[in-house]
């Protein structure tokens, strides 16, 4: 169980300045029902970033009886690509969100849009610049000093439609021409000063195809996307804190052809220890080779914590936990582990594997024999039911349960020493073989039959309760033991001179082959489990096949974030 106090958290996330903000407005009437969105630019896979964002904004509009769109920001024909586009539905259903049927895509918008740059040029509010990408940076000015005006600056609005024509009708040559609003060349904010619109990019776009060859800049297309769908609250992450007043400037203009007025939120974006988070950086880990793809189990993305065999449950309780501020700060790791042990103690049947095997013959036991125990499947979970593990003469523990010469506090197997053998029998240790180099192979041990299903008749105790598999049953199996990718608490730290490449964890993963007992070859692909006293494992999704299985290691069982906050108390 988790102390109260490292759960408090939850009491101001439940208090969190976005529900504060929606139930004032539906209180004082300005909003009757809310509507939010989750708009992703499709150039890559979903990270764990993004639940946070899902989770919020599908979060809210249950919540509060509202809705969520999910728009796909595809505005830059560049870089988008279909597979992303399908791999982000699947993946927000699979954290338990649906969309019903608002889906959108920004550039099934693309005439509105253009229709609204037009009204803005009626309205002496936007002009076409010749200036290069060069120059328009060039005529900046500082923070503290004012734009050098376009020569462009004054056209009239006709002229400006006229030259806005040519843009569109692919008169002029990428750079040659943009659109830009006029707005502020003296704000002390830079994005007030004449933000570009529209650019020329004549490229085919994966949904409008060559319709368009002007296409609108992120900042005027993201409100417009808002209104026309009538998003009540457009929550976005902190950074965009500063483009707001522009996103207001142009709601605000344009009022009179815009169906809704949304308002624009900011919050802290997560960031996670030992974790990149960057699309671009997470896109050159695939490229490069670091990992085998999007869906690697070491990847932080949605996909690769689903084959890791995290839940969807608790990653929506990890955002829970984590709560919604206004302050940039690094999440432990630590809480995502703890939140996917949380819920996996609760719901995965356990099993027995051993994993670094070491031979142990039960001398006194008949040679062949072979008797079908029962083992309870969860003993959280008593309607989980139990299953049959078959017990016999040969079988495989884990090395590091035997010590030759163990202190008194091992209360595993030493020479002399009596255990219980889970599910089984108490076993007395009575000698080990070792091979021509020293290694010991083979433990030699006597068992007690009174002692079957694991207690004493005469109340005699032992301290130590071991895993083990039948030898003759056990079923090898390819396992891959999972580590952090990153040996560096932040990787993303900017003031480092050294390249997060280079902090990459050489051990992130170790496939090793491990000796299961008989039901675990029988789990279908994605099913969890806890191998007892070893940690939480999948079967692989992709690789793993009934008879053949191979598993991906989810998590440890030591819980570090317990651990080090009660430590701190
Ligand atoms: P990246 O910087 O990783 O490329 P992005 O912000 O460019 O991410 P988008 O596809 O534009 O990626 O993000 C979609 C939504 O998810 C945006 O509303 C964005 O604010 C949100 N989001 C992205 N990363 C995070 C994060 N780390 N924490 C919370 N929200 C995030
Ligand atoms: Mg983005």
């Amino acid at each position: 169980m988790v102390p109260d106090s490292n759960t408090s958290t939850d009491a101001s996330a439940h208090l969190h300045f976005i529900r504060q903000i929606i139930t004032e407005d539906i209180a004082g009437g300005k909003h009757s029902t809310i509507a939010t969105r989750f708009p992703p630019e499709p150039n890559g896979y979903l990270h764990i970033g993004h639940a946070k964002s899902i989770c919020l904004n599908f979060g809210l509009a249950l919540e509060f009886n509202g809705k969520c769109n999910l728009r796909m920001d595809d505005t830059n024909p560049a870089k988008e690509d279909l597979e992303y586009v399908n791999s982000i539905k699947e993946d927000i259903r699979w954290l338990g969100f649906d969309w019903g049927t608002g889906y959108y895509q920004a550039s099934d918008y693309f005439a509105q849009m253009h229709d609204c740059a037009m009204q803005l040029i009626k309205q002496g509010l936007a002009y076409v610049c010749h200036l290069s990408a060069e120059q328009i940076h060039d005529f900046r000015g500082t923070p503290s000093t004012p734009s050098t005006p376009s020569p462009w600056r004054e056209r009239s609005a006709n002229e400006n439609l006229v030259e806005f024509a040519k843009m569109r009708a692919g008169e002029y040559g990428e750079g040659h021409a943009v659109l830009r609003a006029k707005i502020d060349l003296a704000s002390p904010n830079m994005h007030m000063r004449d933000p570009v619109l529209y650019r020329i990019r004549k490229t085919t776009h994966h949904n409008t195809g060559d319709t368009w060859c002007i296409y609108p800049m992120y900042d005027f297309a993201h409100p417009l996307e808002d209104a026309f769908e009538k998003i009540t609250h457009s929550i976005c992450t902190l950074e965009f804190e500063v483009h707001r007043p522009f996103y207001d400037w142009l709601i605000h203009n344009l009022a009179d052809v815009l169906p809704a007025q949304p308002r624009q939120i900011e919050f802290a974006r997560l960031n996670l220890t030992y974790t990149l988070m960057s699309k671009r950086k997470l896109l050159e880990l695939v490229q490069e080779g670091h990992v085998t793809g999007w869906d690697d189990p070491r990847m932080p993305t949605i996909c690769g914590f689903r084959r890791r065999g995290y839940t969807p449950t608790a990653i929506r309780r990890f955002c829970e936990i984590i709560g919604v501020t206004k302050f940039n700060s690094l999440t432990d790791v630590a809480l995502l582990e703890h939140a996917i042990r949380d819920d996996l103690n609760k719901t995965s049947p356990r099993a027995m594997a051993v994993l670094a095997p070491m031979r142990l013959v039960i001398e006194n036991y008949p040679e062949d024999q072979v008797e079908w125990l029962d083992a309870a499947n969860n003993p959280e979970d008593p309607t989980a039911g139990t299953r049959k593990v078959p017990f016999s003469r040969e079988i495989l523990i884990e090395q590091n349960d035997f010590m030759e010469d163990a202190p008194k506090n091992f209360f595993r197997l030493a020479p002399g020493r009596e255990v219980r053998l889970r599910w089984a029998y108490f076993i007395t240790c009575t000698g080990f073989e070792r091979d021509s180099t020293g290694k010991i192979t083979t433990l030699r041990c006597t068992y007690d039959p009174a002692t079957r299903g694991g207690d004493a008749p005469d109340g005699r105790k032992v301290k130590g309760t071991i895993h083990w598999v039948s030898a003759a049953h056990a079923i090898p199996a390819k396992v891959r033991l999972y580590d952090r990718l990153f040996t560096k608490e932040n990787p993303n730290d900017e003031s480092d001179d050294k390249d997060w490449r280079e902090h990459l964890n050489p051990d992130s993963l170790k496939t090793i082959t491990g000796y299961l007992e008989p039901e675990l070859a029988k789990l279908t692909p994605g099913a969890r489990v806890q191998f007892e006293r070893l940690g939480y494992f999948v079967a692989d999704a992709e690789d793993s096949q009934p008879g053949a299985p191979v598993f991906n290691r989810t998590v440890t069982l030591k819980d570090s974030w317990i651990k080090g906050n009660t430590a701190a108390k």
